[in-house]
């Protein structure tokens, strides 16, 4: 090697010149000197021969002074064609990177710098390198060389991309919903964020519209959650298609989605998209094999009008759904302050109705029936009651539909019955004869499959007879499903108990399914009671019910009379049994007993003669 032969030539030359001054002595050094030469010589050449780095030096002109035998192999080159010569005629490829090194190692007070270089090996597998350069100076800080120290980092560049590959998932799925591929709430936030900020900038509205699927639960409950989740991810996939690119399409939890739309000039424009959305979703869906037709109810904030910051944006929208929900369901509802109220109300409402059967907070009223030939006292309807701690008495009015929609109407009901049966049996083993206690049964709570089981179990529990229950359906849960409330009907009748059917007259009833349910009562609803002496039509319509239940062999039972010339009228009209104001309120438990005088109950001083009626007539 020329380095080598250069070296030691010279010490040859140098050890001629001083042979004849102090001849031992300098001997003595030349030795020490030679060994220490050839030492680092050995060191050198190990490294280069064995370094897995690719380690080369240049010179200033591009020769190359020194490589490793790894960077040799690399560039496919042989001693004799490589050392000595042009770096920029040997390895082509590598011209602009020596330039440059050259001109940073000259021109720049760097002490060392770095590229990384991606190359290939003889097996063909391409391998990243890191090329650590500095530059080689003389004794008087002149640059004359450029060194070059490359290590082989492709397995640190793997595991560096590995690691960055599963933060970008991580990321994805810490930003998107699993289920739809949506974006979720986090990611919503970000983008409406920056979307509040351009739309500030360019003076224009941005519109958010929450979606919630319409009795999402029922269908949940009734089909499973496979069949959930899969009409969840149609509906993401219409949602998407119904909006353009730059708007968003989020997925809040459960079943509320988000859109949001940008650059809003027109309200016209969200009307048509909240539109579209509607016309979309109603379409039907083939979902585990069934078809399927969902729809949503859309509330609209519209920025800046209705909010300035996200969280205010997304309450008001909130509320504005609710109002979807209540007008109907399938419509959208843009936000107006006067909602504000009633909403928040409701939102608070169904919070607290979760906890209220835990907290005990419900209790039953009880409104007598009265026979309307002989004033006795036939029987009584338990109505629930929520005491609830800051709003007082809450009307169920006010909060059946919510449970019903929630589904919690199931365990109230469930409640209900058991306390009703309850009380009755304190009544009856007070010898307090009170006729048939009659209690209400929402759609849901009917609608189990196992609802007969669950009766005749709160019987057994209860110890109470079947005879002294009796059940109400509304007239348009009956008809709902006619056929599976026949099975549901008989079942309960089998057991002994009294069926009626609530509210008649505000549904559609069909007579042939009427016939066929082996009901005993029809409780006339008391929106016709109410009008009989103002309206034709309702009184016509009274006397028609009444004809048809008695045609039918069924007891008829006027509701909401409130005054003694509806009582009169009723009575002349051959109706049976009434029941309202003009008798009594619903009472509680209390109130009601202190209507007994020794096992009598009594209206106003007046004693009915108990023992004079026959139960459940
Ligand atoms: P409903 O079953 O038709 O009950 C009769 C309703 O009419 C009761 O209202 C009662 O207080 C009211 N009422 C009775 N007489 C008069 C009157 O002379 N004038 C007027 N204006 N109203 C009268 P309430 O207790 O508010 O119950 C409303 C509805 O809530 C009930 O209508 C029933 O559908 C439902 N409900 C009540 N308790 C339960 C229950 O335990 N379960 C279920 N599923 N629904 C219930
Ligand atoms: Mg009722
Ligand atoms: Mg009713």
């Amino acid at each position: 090697m020329p380095y080598k032969n250069n070296a030691v030539g010279l010490i040859k030359k140098v050890r001629k010149l001083f042979t004849t001054v102090n001849h031992t002595e300098i001997t003595e050094r030349f030795r020490l000197a030679e060994q220490a030469l050839w030492a680092s010589e050995t060191y050198l050449n190990a490294i280069l021969r064995y370094s897995p780095a690719l380690i080369s030096v240049k010179d200033l002109d591009g020769n190359v002074v020194l490589a490793s035998d790894h960077f040799k192999l690399m560039a496919n080159i042989d001693d004799a064609g490589f050392v000595g010569k042009n770096i920029f005629d040997v390895y082509p490829k590598d011209v602009a990177q020596s330039i440059c090194d050259i001109d940073t190692a000259t021109k720049t007070k760097q002490q060392t710098f770095e590229v990384e270089l991606d190359l290939m090996h003889k097996d063909g597998s391409m391998h990243t390198y890191l090329m650590v350069k500095f530059p080689l100076r003389s004794k008087e800080n002149r640059v004359f060389g450029v060194c070059t120290i490359g290590t082989d980092i492709s397995e640190r560049k793997l595991a560096e991309n590995a690691l960055r590959e599963q933060q970008s998932r991580l990321n994805y799925m810490a930003f998107h919903d699993s289920l739809t591929g949506l974006p979720n709430r986090s990611l919503f936030y970000d983008r409406i964020y920056h979307g509040l900020a351009r739309a500030r900038r360019s003076n224009s509205k941005v519109a958010l519209m929450l979606l919630d699927i319409d009795r999402f639960k029922i269908i949940n409950d009734s089909l499973g959650h496979d069949a959930g989740d899969l009409m969840l991810k149609a509906i993401a996939m219409r949602l998407n298609e119904g909006v353009r690119d730059m708007d968003t399409v989020a997925r809040l939890g459960g079943d509320e989605f988000v859109v949001v739309l940008e650059g809003v000039h027109d309200i016209e424009d969200v009307i048509f998209v909240a539109n579209k959305l509607l016309v979309t979703l109603a379409r039907p869906m083939e979902i585990s094999g069934h078809e399927i037709t969902s729809t949503v109810s859309i509330g609209i904030s519209i920025f800046p009008n209705d909010g300035e910051v996200t969280d205010e944006l997304l309450k008001h929208a909130d509320i504005a759904m609710y109002k979807a929900k209540e007008a109907g369901k399938n419509n959208c509802q843009f936000y107006t302050k006067g909602m504000n109220a009633t909403a928040v109300n409701y939102l608070l409402l169904e919070n607290d109705l979760r906890r209220a059967l835990e907290l005990n907070q419900f209790t039953l009223h009880y409104q007598p029936q009265i026979d309307l030939k002989t004033g006795y006292l036939m029987g009584v309807e338990a109505l629930v009651r929520w005491q609830h701690p800051d709003r007082g008495l809450v009307s169920p009015a006010h909060f059946i539909p919510l449970a019903e929609e929630t589904g919690l109407i199931v365990p109230i009901g469930e409640w209900v019955l058991r306390e009703a049966c309850r009380q009755q049996k304190l009544w009856l083993d007070a010898g307090k004869k009170v006729g048939k206690i009659a209690v209400n049964l929402s759609p849901r709570q009917f609608r189990q499959k196992n609802f007969p089981g669950k009766v005749e179990a709160i019987l057994r529990e209860t110890q109470l007879a079947a005879e002294y229950l009796e059940l109400e359906i509304t007239e348009s849960c009956a008809m709902e499903h006619a056929g599976e409330t026949i099975n549901q009907l008989n079942q309960l009748n089998q057991m002994g108990m009294y069926l009626a059917i609530d509210d008649f007259g505000t549904g559609y009833s069909s007579l042939a399914y009427l016939q066929r349910f082996p009901i005993q009562k029809l409780k006339i609803d008391r929106s016709f009671v109410n009008d009989i002496h103002d309206d034709m039509n309702d009184a016509a319509i009274t006397k028609t019910i009444i004809g048809l239940a008695h045609s039918m062999q069924l007891r008829v039972v006027a509701e909401g009379v409130e005054t003694q010339n509806q009582a009169d009228w009723l009575r002349q009209c051959g109706c049976d049994q009434a029941q309202g104001f003009l008798y009594a309120k619903p009472m509680s438990p209390i109130q009601f007993e202190s209507h007994f005088h020794g096992g009598r109950f009594c209206f106003d001083g007046t004693v009915i003669p108990l023992e004079n009626y026959k139960m459940g007539t």
